[in-house]
């Protein structure tokens, strides 16, 4: 792996690999400090391309472009975990570039994610590999009812299908496209966590408090932090969990572990993003230093300050469903009713086409306590239209 063996001083350029939200917060941390940003991707109106005084808009596997973003830039990271690797291990050649694509090979495929899992001894789902042209008939009952989830390019709840018998699980697999899945028994589940991280290339590691995650429709719909239900036993095991995964990757940058917690109490890692997350937003208002400055100095070769929270947080997605009305025409949410709740920071993504699930933007309500923090949550759900939590 390439690793920056000296501090990239203020001043340089950083290339990202991708050009959505992700991307652009990244920029906006690190211009903060003084660093020009590149940014790859191919649609001249993307959140980060926006914001980015270099925007390189080319596919990924562009090869003059990337050729241009080694030229260009001091060290590249990536903001999505489906860049092809082929496209990293090019630029990984030539410049400082982290995470590694070997680190992001394992978070694009489930089945080894999960392969991963079990060589560091971190308990997951109860599953089985389903590799294309087997046999489902195959699978062992006990994973029924399950969740039949594509190995590959799966977000936000997509390519996942709940099967409750053998038969089921057939169909769903053919509705799939028959491609390389992971079935997973349907779990209990009491709550859902997560923790963000970030290792530096000298293997130093920060990691933030776990927050707590409540998903709609597969899609995350809030994130408290502090996490109401999580004991500090809890949040330790979640924390050394992730930890235990970044070291078995050799990971240098910031990375997502998703984690269950079950009725019964067991905590099981769910999934691995290779990058900032969306969970982790409300950092960017509630603690001293954010999940996408932690990017920037692990790139950078720049020490990684310990988070400290200064304030309690309740962040709230704002999908494109928002933009319409009952009677599905489009409208503009009522911003200045929201821009008057003390400690609401909203932050919007800069998508022009809203379109319903979509990622459009987050609100973060910050206050002195949690129960603050949520009752100015729930007025802005109030005004949005968001059914309360
Ligand atoms: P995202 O990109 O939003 O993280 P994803 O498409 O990668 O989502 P997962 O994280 O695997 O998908 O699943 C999305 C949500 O579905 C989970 O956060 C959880 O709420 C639910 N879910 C997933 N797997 C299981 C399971 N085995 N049992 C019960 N619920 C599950
Ligand atoms: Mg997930």
């Amino acid at each position: 792996m390439t690793r920056p063996t000296r501090f990239i001083a203020p001043g340089a350029t950083l290339g990202v690999l991708g050009g959505g939200q992700l991307g652009r917060m990244f920029a906006q941390a690190a211009q903060s400090a003084g660093y020009g940003v590149a940014v790859l991707e191919a649609d001249e109106a993307a959140p980060a391309a926006q914001v980015t005084g270099i925007h390189l808009d080319a596919r990924y596997d562009d090869l003059p472009a990337l050729d241009r973003l080694a030229h260009d830039c001091a060290a590249v990271t990536v903001e999505f975990e489906n860049i092809p690797v082929d496209a990293m291990r090019r630029l990984e050649a030539r410049l400082p570039l982290a995470p590694s694509p070997a680190a992001v090979a394992v978070c694009q495929d489930r089945a080894q994610e999960k392969a991963l899992f079990g060589r560091l001894g971190v308990a997951c789902a109860p599953h089985a590999v389903l590799a294309a042209g087997s046999d489902p008939a195959a699978v062992d009952p006990a994973l029924l009812p399950g969740i039949l989830k594509t190995s590959r390019l799966g977000y936000d709840g997509k390519g996942q299908a709940i099967v409750a018998d053998a038969t089921g699980l057939a169909a769903a697999w053919r509705g799939l496209g028959g491609v390389d899945c992971v079935l997973e028994q349907r779990l209990d589940l009491d709550f859902e966590l997560s923790v963000v991280l970030a290792r530096g290339h000298d293997g130093a590691a920060v990691a933030f408090a776990p927050q707590q995650n409540l998903h709609r429709s597969g899609i995350l719909f809030a994130s408290f932090a502090p996490a109401p239900s999580v004991t500090p036993a809890v949040a330790a095991a979640a924390q050394a969990a992730a930890l235990r995964i970044a070291e078995g990757l050799d990971y240098v940058g910031v990375l997502c572990v998703e984690f269950f917690v079950l009725r019964d109490g067991r905590l099981l890692a769910n999934e691995i993003a290779p990058r900032p997350h969306n969970s982790g937003h409300h950092t960017i208002d509630s603690c001293d230093v954010s999940q996408f400055e932690l990017q920037w100095r692990a790139l950078a070769g720049a020490p990684l300050p310990q988070p400290r929270q200064h304030s309690a947080a309740v962040m709230l997605n704002l999908l494109g469903d928002l933009w319409f009305d009952a009677a599905g025409r489009q409208r503009e949410p009522d911003w200045a009713a929201v821009l008057a709740l003390a400690g609401a920071h909203l932050h919007l993504y800069g998508k022009r086409d809203p379109r319903r699930g979509r990622k459009m933007g987050h609100l973060t309500c910050t206050a002195a306590d949690a129960a603050a923090a949520r009752d100015t949550a729930l007025a802005a759900c109030g005004i949005l239209g968001l059914e309360p939590f």
